[in-house]
């Protein structure tokens, strides 16, 4: 837990809720104003709760979820309103939140041998109806926390599995590579985020990467917003452009990185050039995007990142991880060089595919192989 304490991640940037708190009528500048207000709260909250984390975090298992109901109130977990072994409630939120952070456990099992967030059973939590008309959904370092929405411009959070998805791979990252939450390193917590969460909504419903929309938060948007999502991988940049809610500022080329202050040096920004160059990856290479694009950002994710790692690192990571995973020169690998540069990232010249571990990349491995030193094998993915 030790990135715990810079661990605040809203799926909505304040670039989005500002433009919300200018352009609209009063009710809407007011619920914008509202939702700043509450996630702030929420900032401070989880300041306090901190410490619990480590509790939480300590007791190894299998898939565990609970849900809780803030009842519209900001005073986090709630109520406790369904656990593993219970049934369905009447209340489709809670529903979506537990069968999202279901899906969101199964593919990361399944695909990467991973057993939760934290890949040692971190139970998973969510909190659902947190805060009135509240627009946002969030990782707080310790669970997920979904808004309502204000069902004008946004419907439910937790609607968007690829939202849940985001959301709980940000708990991923902070118990793997500890990202830092600014600046490039941030925009790559963002981007992996991003990529993982579309990936649990692919694998879901096993799609192909021709087939998939890779969007985040698809289905977001209420009736008469223009735009289709919050974000896309796949056409930065093109997700909305409504009044009420300005355009999509992500870039998806190095040469129009944006310089700002806010938005932690817009992390949900330049996000998408990264993003960009991952589904150009799943594009090139075909099939499900998580066995081999995903497999390598993964890797990369997971054993080659540092807390302050930047595009030209990540890059230069991915082309290593390709490498150790499938062979240097390999079709992967050279895909990998060629998404990186249809961003504007040229990767580090000369650099060497270090021995990397031999990762089970088609068959399954003995239970009995020993696992190389500080490596984790990744199982193979269950064809189930
Ligand atoms: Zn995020």
């Amino acid at each position: 837990m030790s990135h715990s304490h810079d661990v605040f991640c809203t799926i909505l940037p304040p670039h989005m809720l500002k433009h919300m708190a200018t352009a609209g009528d009063k009710e809407t500048c007011d619920r914008a104003h509202r939702s700043l207000e509450a996630a702030a709260a929420a900032r401070g909250q989880r300041a306090i709760l901190g410490p619990m984390a480590a509790l939480l975090a300590v007791s190894p298992g299998e898939k565990r979820r609970t849900v809780y109901d803030a009842k519209n109130g900001q005073v986090l977990p709630g109520k406790l309103v369904r656990g593993e072994d219970d049934k369905k409630t009447k209340d489709v939120s809670v529903n979506e939140a537990f069968d999202g952070a279901g899906a969101t456990y199964d593919f990361y099992r399944t695909v990467y041998g991973r057993n939760s967030v934290d890949g040692n059973g971190m139970r998973l939590d969510s909190t659902v109806h947190y805060g009135r008309n509240f627009d946002n959904a969030f990782w707080n370092g310790m669970q997920m926390v979904y808004g309502d929405g204000d069902g004008r411009i946004f419907n439910r959070f937790t609607q968007s599995l690829d939202v849940i998805g985001h959301e709980l791979t940000h708990g991923v990252v902070q118990f793997s590579a500890g990202l830092v939450y600014q600046d490039e390193s941030g925009a790559l917590n963002e981007h992996f985020a991003d990529v993982f969460g579309s990936l649990v909504k692919q694998f879901s419903k096993q799609q192909t990467a021709d087939k998939a929309d890779w969007l985040i938060g698809e289905g977001l948007l209420a009736k008469g917003i223009k735009g289709i999502a919050l974000r896309s991988l796949k056409s930065p940049g093109t997700a909305y452009n409504d009044p009420l809610l300005g355009r999509d500022p992500q870039p998806a080329h190095m040469k129009n990185f944006l310089r700002t202050d806010d938005d932690n040096g817009g992390v949900h920004i330049n996000s998408g050039i990264p993003n960009k160059a991952f589904a150009t990856l799943a594009t090139i290479l075909g099939g499900f995007a998580w066995e081999r694009a995903g497999k390598i950002w993964y890797e990369t994710l997971t054993r080659r990142l540092t807390a302050n790692a930047t595009f030209q690192q990540c890059a230069d990571a991915t082309y290593e991880s390709a490498g150790a995973l499938f062979g240097a020169a390999s079709a992967e690998q050279l895909a990998v060089r060629q998404a990186w540069q249809t961003v504007g990232v040229e990767l580090t010249k000369g650099l060497v595919v270090v021995d990397g571990p031999k990762l089970p990349v088609k068959s399954a491995p003995s239970p009995a192989a020993p696992a190389p030193p500080l490596l984790r094998p990744l199982l193979p993915r269950s064809r189930n």
